[in-house]
């Protein structure tokens, strides 16, 4: 049986193989730069060159820039030190590892170079063996981050986003709330919510079963995503209840969209399987122009008398909170 390391080993060749990870190399001096370029072909890498310290800093400045860098410490222009220190007060994200080249061996140059934010170094002359350990060390450590990228970005959407729905929770879309209204009366500009509840959902769910309850929310979900605006923002606050914050929107503009969602919710019926799942909602609009709204708190509540009175009067239909004029 092959040990799992060295099917891991196995696995990463032919990774690498396919898709060959860049490494910048600078270096001022022809031979070695030519060595360099050689040596890390043959190695699997993809290459980048620069024969001094500006062109260095270039190639990491461009988009789809090397993300593991091999800087000679001494080079016309900025030199890799410069470089170092620049990289790392620029904090760019993803990580780039440098291992820093030198010909210096005073321990004080050393700490220098290490404390400019280089992750590595090695001494010239060094062994081609060395540098490729060095190198795959840092690739490691580069694999090492993007898998706790990975993991921090999972997380901020687990802890942002209904599961079920993929839209964004109860916690999240009451931020936006108040993030958007903010922006709306410092800017002095219309704001509007929606406050949307599925008609009869328990129904749904008890004729259909809880699957079938839940293809309907994630499908109303959608539906809703398509029906808003780019900078709209749409929730899941619970159960089947949403809300819809449309920023740069009066209260006409929010009954006219409110009814465009309506009636995209309701035609056609949801497909579930073999079945057809008739879905209706109800939708409660209010405006930040309101006299009663003071606060997101406000908006909430009166969106949410809105919504009371769309179930009142009879479902499927969409209700604005009403100006004082009209009361
Ligand atoms: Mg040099």
């Amino acid at each position: 049986m092959v040990p799992d390391a060295q099917l891991a080993l196995v696995a990463e060749r032919i990774r690498d193989a396919e898709h060959p990870m860049k490494v910048l190399a600078a270096e001022d001096n022809p031979v070695f730069r030519s060595m360099l370029v050689s040596m890390l072909t043959k190695w699997g890498y993809e290459p980048v060159i620069a024969s001094d310290g500006n062109k260095a800093w270039l190639a990491l400045q461009s988009p789809d820039s090397p993300r593991l860098a091999i800087l000679d410490w001494m080079m016309p222009g900025l030199n890799g030190v410069d470089i170092c220190r620049a990289v790392r007060s620029s904090c760019r994200e993803p990580y780039v590892y440098i291992l820093l080249l030198t010909a210096r061996n005073d321990a004080g140059d050393l700490v220098e170079g290490m404390e400019s934010g280089a992750d590595d170094y090695l001494t010239k002359p060094f062994l081609a063996h060395e540098l490729r350990v060095r190198l795959r060390a840092g690739r490691r450590i580069l694999e090492l981050q993007e898998q706790l990228l990975a993991a921090r970005e999972a997380l901020r959407e687990q802890a942002t986003h209904d599961c079920l729905t993929g839209l964004l929770n109860r916690g999240a879309i009451l931020e936006t709330l108040d993030k958007e209204l903010s922006r709306a009366s410092r800017e002095g500009r219309p704001l509007s919510l929606l406050m949307l509840d599925l008609d009869r959902f328990k129904q749904i769910n008890d004729a259909h079963g809880h699957a079938a309850g839940d293809a309907v929310l994630r499908e109303a979900a959608q539906r809703m995503k398509a029906a808003v605006r780019g900078y709209d923002s749409v929730g899941r606050c619970g159960g089947e209840e949403f809300l819809i914050v449309l920023p740069g929107c009066d209260g006409a503009g929010a009954i006219a969209q409110a009814e465009r969602i309506r009636e995209i919710i309701a035609a056609p019926p949801v497909a579930d399987g073999s079945r057809s799942i008739p879905m209706t909602c109800s939708i409660g609009a209010a405006s930040r122009s309101l006299p009663a709204v003071e606060d997101a708190d406000g908006l909430l509540r009166e969106a949410d008398l809105a919504l009371y009175r769309a179930k009142d009067g009879g479902r499927n239909r969409v209700a604005g909170a009403p100006l004082p004029a009209l009361v």
